[in-house]
């Protein structure tokens, strides 16, 4: 269901990949015709004994350091990836709680950026019977993530107060997960969201005000049941104390026929500064526990933090399109 807005995010990436190979092509062109040119005028002045160390040096050169040059600042690793894992939970559990729980007084939140590479894991559609897998992934890299919970695998419900004991945000996302009811009113979407967060307080001991929609903010499956709910509801989350959370990168899970090595391309395809990835802890969803590793220790080498969601993490919005 969110396929579509994965697809303009991927196509998005790959374009930019796509201009910076170009713009890469263009720099190598560029130090070819000027070496050319300095072989004719070197040529020019020189006996012919001498043309093939000349033609020899110059090019390699050029084309070898400019290639270290972009090489040097993708792999300088700020946390190494075999280095010691950064306390999971490092305040106390009211500061913590502080920072996620549902208060209709508190709207604080962080809508700048640090300037520093920060990317937020966030997991959609669990627990699903991967959760532990996951869980212990996520521990031996020393790092946490979001999950944002839905209710369709009562048989794995405690793998939420597992995950929130080992660090991790544990976020609202819908009890049913079924944009028919999710999305057939006003009222059925708030005694939905209403119901995962009672089972969020069940497990972990209050109401996360941390939220993702099914789809997104930018869904427009929601059209097809209510014209115009996401602009009404986007507001009226906030104003209750929520927040959503869209998300600027995807490693393409929300298809059934992406492979894990896809998966892990995709992923370290974005490169900005706040990185919030979408990714799914569903009952179908064994690639992605496949290509976890690789996808941390491929932004652990570009120098990201890893961190989870809550008031201090930078809110990210899509446009609202219903
Ligand atoms: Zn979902």
């Amino acid at each position: 269901m969110e396929n579509r807005e994965e697809r303009r995010q991927l196509r998005l990436a790959q374009r930019k990949k796509q201009v910076q190979r170009q713009k890469i092509l263009i720099a190598a062109g560029g130090v070819a015709i000027v070496a050319v040119i300095l072989i004719f005028v070197v040529l020019g002045s020189r006996p012919k004994g001498e043309q093939k160390d000349i033609v020899a040096t110059p090019i390699p050169d050029q084309t070898t350091s400019s290639v270290q040059k972009v090489e040097s600042t993708v792999a300088e690793p700020a946390v190494s990836p075999t280095g010691e894992p950064t306390p999971a939970v490092d305040k106390t559990e009211a500061d913590r709680r502080k920072l996620i729980e549902l208060d209709p007084d508190n709207r604080e939140w962080n809508f700048g950026e640090t300037g520093e590479k920060v990317i937020y894991l966030t997991f959609d559609d669990g627990p699903s019977p991967y959760t532990p897998q996951v869980l212990d992934i996520l521990d031996r890299y020393g790092v946490n993530a979001t999950f944002f919970i839905t209710a369709q695998r009562p048989d794995c419900f405690d793998y939420i107060k597992d995950a929130y004991d080992r660090g991790n945000t544990i976020g609202l996302h819908s009890y049913s997960h079924e944009y028919e009811q999710v999305y057939a009113s006003e009222e059925a979407f708030f005694e939905d969201l209403e119901a995962i967060g009672r089972l969020a307080e069940e497990k972990i001991g209050y109401v996360p005000a941390i939220i993702r929609f099914p789809g997104g903010s930018s869904n427009e499956t929601s059209k097809l049941y209510t014209q115009g709910i996401m602009s009404a509801l986007a507001p009226k989350v906030n104003e209750m104390g929520y927040q959503y959370w869209d998300w600027n990168a995807v490693t393409g899970d929300g298809a059934e026929d992406v492979t894990a090595e896809d998966e892990v391309k995709n992923a370290l395809s974005f490169d900005q500064n706040t990185i919030v990835l979408l990714l799914h802890d569903g009952d179908t969803k064994e690639n992605t526990v496949t290509a976890l590793p690789e996808i941390i220790e491929g932004f652990k080498n570009q120098g990201y933090t890893f961190k989870v969601l809550d008031r201090n993490a930078t809110v990210v919005h899509h446009a609202i399109m219903n």
